[in-house]
């Protein structure tokens, strides 16, 4: 039977090769029919005989080309035209409006071919790209993608590239940053302050120059990376110490897999998630001995490593010798990333001995995105290059709204439709620039996504920035979300849950309903509401953000809630450490309630442990503490895991961590190894979450239990609870597609506000609306 049928497909089907691969598809077949961008999609007509058009329909996702993302898939019958031949409509301008944009992809394949192929037009040049590769995001200025709105516009193409831009059965059909040495954008070698040095190739020069052990700031595809030969040690510490950077890890670009085997325990996931298209750092455990210099990633048992992803970075490894590189962000400190060429020179001169800059603009800065692999999932640290702005699928539809993120690490949430848009790292918000960068990313995504929002959701502290920013909107609804309420929802959001879970959110801060600093919550929780059901019991936090950055305090102050005043009598090795008038200055800031807020952080509970035990007083990064507790541990010496108490108010339970400090104070007596008290400390917790999972089973008759927030980046705590929970018949949900960190929360945000405006209950959201008491 001769048939025709329409077919819509929704997604990320623009600009990809979409067209010329139904094209393909059509013509193989035989088929008649067409095919036109829509506003939505593509809109495809095929007529033919029933079974195959069929079959043209079930092969459409299952072949698409790589860039290309297929989320809805329509088919209608329609009247039969007689038509003989398949043809591609010329798009309507007006159309595109509600369609994907591509995330900037890595080099593929093709292209690195004619990369090193000297018979090839496009033979050594540093932006070869296609229509499976190449930037994306990074360089678009609005929608339609299309050429003239991004920052290719001011490159017209040549004769040639035009040619294969315009022809349907090349690979460079539409492909919107196609360019070649004639036409396209081009590399310079400059100095320290911008000025530009003849040189007859920009890429031997910046080679021989890493040879030399110097520091480049390289243009890469989402900003500036600043690179150094990562086996000289001396380039390495130079770069910490320009960059001001004390020990938290770089991140190292290898040449290739067999020489990242030689630097790291490489198994087949590792391997998978390192040549994904997106490129992303990858953690890996470190070899040992390792031939990286020490002082990469020290105090660390793992390195951030990621392969070349775009030809200039190819080009630097190819036959120049180099095995492995230093791709640190190009910024001092904690700033966001540089991204223009003068800006770089401005922020980077004095770190950077040169600079390998180009002449194609990046729009919108994009860091590279972080990935591990544990229990038998990826989980992302880091969402950013190749990942935004694809967005995470909901299971509902909900209206057009805006949530801003918390402080730290922030990341903004745009929800349209069944969409939810999540922004790429943008940073720490106490930060200046980044900042800046916040309200830069806000009207970007708007322009580039055309949401406008008619919800706008924020973090209820009040001193956080984007919350200020936030609450000063005009004439637009907004709502206030706590904290840990937003990771729990997240985490359910991308789980398509429904209902009400048990939400365990461990993390360093969240500002709390009670207007405490929360950090270790238990919440019974849905999209809409959450009831706090247990919590690690409050103790002081000693000097407020200092106590922070000074894990020590948090060992005083877990001491004194544990033995009371005697705790200065105690004969352990942690008082030969800290200076006695350190101590007591803290320990009478506690009795006089100065400057020592009340909380129950998780993280902080992590960083007294390692403080007790003299692995770390003082911190350089953020999470340094926790991350160096728990790669101490040794599983073969461990005993009993620790217990902690179980209080009771009213129905609130409380985690008690006074029985924990009392053992580990005794084991460090009986002269016990940091190995073996980290460890029983790791058990210990999460058999005091397991014992919290029982009880409220029980009351609540609940199964479902989600697992959220930046603790949870540990990974002894995660697979521990998560295998845990699950042999007793729970029902476990964790991240993969966002953060488990306050990178995840803007998704949580956005979801809980739009259900609070939905239900029209406003009384009770004003009331968590109200500015509560200070956080110091
Ligand atoms: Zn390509
Ligand atoms: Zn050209
Ligand atoms: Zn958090």
């Amino acid at each position: 039977m001769q048939v025709r049928r329409r077919i819509h497909v929704a997604g990320i089907v623009q600009g990809v090769g979409f067209r010329p691969y139904v094209h393909r598809l059509a013509t193989e077949r035989h088929l008649a029919g067409q095919i036109a961008n829509t506003s939505t999609g593509v809109v495809i007509e095929v007529e033919g005989a029933a079974e195959v058009v069929d079959d043209f329909v079930s092969s459409l996702s299952a072949q698409a080309p790589p860039l290309a993302l297929v989320t809805e898939i329509r088919v209608v019958e329609i009247d039969r035209t007689g038509a003989s031949d398949f043809c591609i409509l010329p798009s309507d301008p007006s159309a595109a409006v509600r369609t994907l944009i591509s995330p900037d992809i890595a080099t593929c394949a093709d292209c690195l071919g004619e990369l090193f192929d000297p018979a090839d037009r496009r033979f050594h040049y540093p932006f070869i790209n296609c229509t499976n590769c190449g930037p994306r995001f990074s360089i678009v200025r609005g929608i339609p993608y299309d050429r003239p709105q991004t920052s290719m516009s001011v490159f017209p193409m040549c004769p040639s590239c035009l040619a294969e831009y315009e022809d349907p059965r090349n690979r460079r059909f539409h492909a919107q940053p196609n360019a070649c040495w004639q036409c396209g954008p081009q590399l310079e070698f400059c100095d320290s302050r911008g000025g530009r040095l003849s040189v007859e190739d920009p890429i031997a020069e910046a080679v021989a120059r890493l040879r030399a052990g110097d520091i480049i700031a390289v243009k890469g595809l989402g900003g500036f990376h600043l690179a150094v030969d990562a086996t000289n040690s001396s380039a390495v510490s130079r770069l910490r110490e320009c960059k001001r950077r004390i020990e938290k890890p770089f991140a190292v670009m290898v040449s290739d897999l067999e020489t990242i085997s030689r630097y790291c325990m490489l198994d087949a996931e590792g391997r998978d998630l390192l040549c994904l298209r997106q490129r992303p750092i990858v953690l890996l455990p470190k070899k040992n001995p390792c031939l990286l210099a020490d002082s990469v990633a020290p105090f660390n048992s793992d390195l951030g490593i990621f392969l070349p992803y775009t030809p200039i970075h190819h080009l630097l490894f190819r036959e120049s010798g180099l095995q492995a590189l230093v791709m640190t962000s190009g910024n001092l400190s904690e700033e966001p990333i540089a991204i223009g060429n003068s800006e770089a020179v401005a922020r980077l001169g004095e770190i950077a001995d040169w600079f390998l800059l180009h002449n194609r603009e990046i729009l919108l800065r994009c860091d590279d995105s972080v990935l591990r692999h544990t229990g038998g999932r990826t989980r992302q640290i880091r969402r950013s290059r190749g990942f935004v702005p694809v967005p995470v699928f909901l299971k509902r539809e909900f209206p057009p709204t805006l949530a801003v993120g918390g402080e730290l690490k922030n990341t903004i949430c745009l929800l349209r439709g069944h969409e939810a848009f999540l922004s790429q790292h943008i940073g720490d918000l106490e930060n200046v620039e980044a900042y800046k960068f916040f309200q830069e990313a806000v009207d970007h995504f708007q322009k580039i996504l055309k949401i406008r929002p008619e919800i706008v959701a924020y973090d209820l502290h009040p001193d956080y920035f984007a919350t200020r920013w936030a609450r000063k909107l005009p004439g637009i609804q907004t709502v206030g979300v706590q904290h840990h309420h937003a990771h729990i929802v997240s985490c359910m959001a991308e789980n398509h849950l429904e209902g009400r879970v048990i939400g365990f959110a461990l993390d360093g801060t969240g500002y709390g309903s009670d207007g405490r600093i929360w950090g270790g919550e238990v919440l019974l929780a849905n999209y809409m509401d959450f009831e706090r059901a247990a919590h690690l019991a409050y103790v002081p936090l000693p000097g407020g953000a200092a106590a922070i950055r000074e894990p020590w305090r948090m060992a005083v102050s877990h001491l004194w809630a544990s033995f009371g005043p005697d705790f200065l009598k105690l004969p352990i090795p942690f008082f030969q450490q800290i200076p006695q008038e350190r101590v007591l200055t803290v320990l009478r800031m506690m009795e006089r309630h100065v400057n020592s807020p009340l909380t129950s952080s998780c993280g902080r509970l992590f960083d007294a442990v390692a403080a007790l035990i003299n692995l770390r007083h003082e911190v350089n990064y953020e999470a340094q503490a926790a991350v160096e507790l728990e790669m101490c541990r040794d599983e073969a010496a461990a005993g009993q895991p620790y217990r902690f108490g179980l209080g009771e108010e009213g129905d609130l339970l409380q985690i008690d961590s006074r029985p924990l400090f009392r053992a580990i104070v005794e084991d460090m007596l009986r002269g016990a190894t940091t190995g073996e008290i980290s460890q029983r400390f790791h058990d210990g917790l999460v058999e005091a979450l397991m014992s919290i999972a029982r009880v409220l089973r029980k009351r609540t008759s609940l199964n479902t239990v989600c697992l959220s927030g930046g603790t949870f980046q540990n990974t002894c705590l995660a697979n521990g609870l998560e295998h845990q929970l699950q042999s007793e018949g729970f029902e476990v949900y964790t991240h993969s597609q966002v953060p488990a960190g306050d990178g995840g929360i803007s998704l949580g945000q956005a979801v809980v506000a739009t259900h609070r405006v939905g239900s029209e209950d406003l009384s009770s959201r004003s009331a968590t609306d109200r500015e509560v008491e200070k956080v110091p």
